[in-house]
């Protein structure tokens, strides 16, 4: 079940459905003129597009947004909150160890919290059950992949997939990530992802890149500005001993 942290928390039923675990099918079609001279789409045109169609309707659509922190939706909140009526969704059972899972969680109910005294559509907020067991049986096999690789592209599945399958329960009209600001993660994937998610439970993906437009270099200066906590790495126990090795390797531990 969904815990109720938070005023404006939506109850829900955990996954019915399974995940697939291959990796993405298919890009988006893009619309015409959103591909830049390399052929690679623009996903920063595809959101102005669609926000610019919705503004033009007078519509404010509903907006689920799966966030893996708060230092990472901060800049997206401020970006897209004037534009949809956004619910936040921590559902993120690769964080590890559990302790930094509820660093994580409070420190992002506590940014919607101080963001709500000036938002012009509040935020709300809901969270899943924390399930490591499901992440480890997608990771199994995968485990020394390294970030970027298959694992991860496992582990955006994992969280998209449950993410569409709450915005269908809950009737969304669309879904996305905050995922796309780190300059670690390649936006044409989890967009790929994104959309087949969506496709299988019938709502929409807002496609995005939010690391365009100096979304991380935002994202930071919000974090410093509201003192968030910033942990230093992705968030399974993979990428915390990778990062841990790292760091011996350049004699920083
Ligand atoms: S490095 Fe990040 S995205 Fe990749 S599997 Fe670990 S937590 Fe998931």
């Amino acid at each position: 079940m969904y815990k109720r942290l938070n005023r404006g928390i939506v109850n829900g039923q955990l996954w019915n459905g399974t995940v697939r675990q291959s990796e993405p099918a298919q890009r988006p079609d893009a619309p015409h003129g959103t591909k830049n001279m390399n052929g690679r789409i623009n996903y920063q045109r595809m959101l102005e597009d669609t926000i610019a169609a919705h503004r033009k309707a007078g519509e404010v659509p509903t907006l689920l947004l799966h966030s893996c922190c708060g230092p990472c939706s901060s800049y997206v909140l401020f970006y897209l909150s004037a534009y949809f009526g956004i619910t936040v969704l921590y559902y993120n059972p690769n964080i590890y160890p559990p302790e930094e899972y509820q660093i994580r969680a409070k420190e992002q109910v506590r940014f919607i919290e101080e963001f709500n005294e000036k938002a012009v559509h509040p935020i709300r907020f809901a969270e899943g059950d924390y399930e490591p067991e499901r992440f480890y049986a997608i990771a199994k096999g995968f485990e020394a992949e390294p970030e970027r690789g298959a694992r991860c592209h496992r582990c955006y599945r994992l969280r998209l997939e449950e993410a569409a399958r709450y915005a269908a329960e809950h009737h969304y009209d669309y879904i996305t990530t905050t995922l796309s600001i780190s300059p670690q993660k390649d936006a044409a994937v989890l967009n790929a992802i994104g959309g087949e998610a969506a496709e299988q439970y019938g709502v929409k993906y807002l496609f995005s890149d939010f690391k365009k437009k100096d979304g991380f270099l935002q994202s930071t200066k919000l974090a410093a500005e509201y003192g968030m906590y910033r942990q230093d790495y992705c968030g399974c126990e993979f990428s915390l001993a990778a990062r841990q090795a790292a760091k011996q390797k350049a004699g920083a531990i």
